[in-house]
């Protein structure tokens, strides 16, 4: 099976169908690790369009956010203004869709969670310290997390658990036999590692060959709907330079 590996769409409908069409043929199923919602402007549109597809999708901070499940006194006032609005937004069928979003999935040699094995919702892997603390919290060979928006391969490269960080090399596929790993396939709606282009990735789960990819979207399109319906500039703006 051929899957198309995603996170963190955000709401952001065209990074999410610039990713669709370029992956175009390529798979057979979508595993969707978590936050399809917050920040962008089309909660109910990135639902819908999910919803199309044979998939799984795992349950985001930001989706959690978007069901009242977190106090969001917490967030700062801009993520505050944008869960308002994601709740506000989001249809009654789309909040039911997001509810029933499960924590975590294992399925053969993977295991898939949307922050960490050991924190499924909330922890981010940021660095090969806290990927080599999450090592023994699975028991596949390999994790897919999403998160941290920022794509990258963690490599278990010793009994005693040091951790290499590997970071992504596009579109060259790469084989994943015989390793433990954690792997972040990056955001599509809203990257964080200084590159604004979508990320995702294309996995080849009997083979265990997996891809890394970068596609351009019309990042002003989406800050344009963002303007219409009033997010903070600042949400608005981070988009273009990728953080
Ligand atoms: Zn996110």
């Amino acid at each position: 099976m051929r899957v198309l590996v995603i996170s963190d769409i955000h709401a952001n409908l065209p990074a999410f169908e610039t990713v669709l069409k370029d992956a175009e043929g390529e798979w057979d199923y979508v595993w969707c690790l978590g936050d399809v919602v917050g920040y962008g402007p089309n909660p109910n549109e990135c639902c819908d369009l999910l919803k199309t597809l044979p998939h799984l999708c795992l349950a985001g901070n930001h989706d959690w956010a978007a069901l009242g499940r977190l106090d969001i006194r917490t967030f700062n006032a801009d993520a505050r203004k944008a869960v308002t609005w994601t709740i506000e937004t989001l249809t009654e069928e789309n909040t039911r869709y997001l509810a029933d979003l499960p924590t975590a999935f294992v399925l053969g040699d993977y295991t898939l969670v949307h922050g960490s094995p050991r924190e499924p919702v909330w922890e981010y892997i940021l660095d090969p310290l806290i990927a080599a603390l999450n090592f023994p919290q699975f028991e596949t060979p390999i994790c897919l997390v999403g998160h941290t928006h920022t794509p990258i391969i963690y490599q278990l490269v010793s009994e005693q658990g040091d951790t290499d960080p590997l970071p992504p090399v596009y579109r060259e596929p790469k084989s994943l036999k015989g390793q433990r790993l954690i792997i972040n396939p990056g955001s599509i709606g809203q990257p964080r590692d200084n590159n604004p282009d979508a990320a995702y990735a294309i996995l080849h789960v009997e083979e265990k060959i997996f891809e890394h990819r970068r596609i351009p979207y019309p990042v002003e399109h989406t800050q344009e709907m963002m303007r219409n319906v009033h997010m903070p500039e600042r949400l608005v703006t981070r988009l273009k330079h990728g953080w």
